[in-house]
């Protein structure tokens, strides 16, 4: 039996890994097929917590739009966004045997858990894979430092930073065939060299911290079950003990 790295890991997807081929919106094979690796994951044993992003739908800023809606009213529009995708994640997560709560840090009873710390601990004891929506409920931030934050406070050993190239790269590797891969970096060196892992907030919060992420390719199938048993992927920003 395949011995996972990790007891407790809280995975992080962009709204655009939902959407796969598509312009907008959320692609139903890309969640089925999600669902079966985060399934058998937690079918190892490991505890998994999920942050979802909203940029397949909505942001609040960073794409060339300007919609003349208010940064704070936008931002809140963005964590809905995040609330939708949670609610399609879970809704193919349960339909393939695994049990879920959706926590969300802006109240909505109707659909979802309110977001208490206590509660998602409990529910990752018990198994449950608990997914994290609305962000950090507030305005002026991002997925990614929601990501960080979570983490910290259900005490993760790493954050699982999916993404659509097989790790962090000195240049673009989308534009530059020539762009080199690290697999190990500090925080520091992300800061510094101002590469696109998470954002700054979100890079310091684990940087203060000292939690390490995995920035690994989702889009190859098997990659979370890799990443999980601690095989090299990817690229690992850790505190360079
Ligand atoms: N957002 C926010 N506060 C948070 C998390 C998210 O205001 O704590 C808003 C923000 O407008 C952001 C949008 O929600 O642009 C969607 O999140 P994000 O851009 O992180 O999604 P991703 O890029 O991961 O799909």
């Amino acid at each position: 039996m395949e011995k996972p790295s990790y007891r407790r890991i809280l995975l992080k997807l962009s709204g655009e890994a939902l959407m796969g081929k598509q312009a907008y919106g959320i692609d139903d094979a890309v969640l089925a097929g999600l669902s079966a690796e985060i399934r058998e994951v937690a079918g190892l044993g490991v505890q998994v917590a999920l942050v979802v992003g909203g940029g397949n739908i909505f942001r609040g800023i960073g794409t060339n739009r300007d919609f003349g809606i208010d940064r704070a009213s936008a931002d809140h529009m963005g964590m809905l966004a995040t609330v939708i995708n949670s609610l399609a994640l879970q809704d193919v997560l349960e339909r393939t045997g695994v049990t879920t709560r959706v926590l969300s840090a802006i109240e909505m009873h109707a659909i979802a858990e309110p977001y208490i710390r206590r509660r998602a601990l409990r529910h990752l004891e018990k198994g449950r894979v608990v997914i994290f929506a609305a962000g950090t409920g507030n305005p002026y931030f991002t997925t990614d430092t929601a990501a960080a934050l979570r983490a910290m406070e259900i005490n993760a050993d790493a954050i699982l930073k999916a993404t659509k190239v097989d790790g962090v790269y000195d240049r673009d590797p989308m534009l530059d065939p020539k762009a080199k891969k690290y697999s190990r970096l500090t925080y520091l060196d992300v800061l510094r060299k101002n590469l696109k892992v998470m954002d700054a907030t979100a890079i310091s919060l684990c940087m203060d911290n000292d939690l390490p992420i995995v920035v690994f390719n989702l889009t190859k199938k098997g990659n979370i079950l890799k990443a999980v048993l601690g095989e090299r992927i990817g690229t690992v920003v850790h505190g360079g003990k």
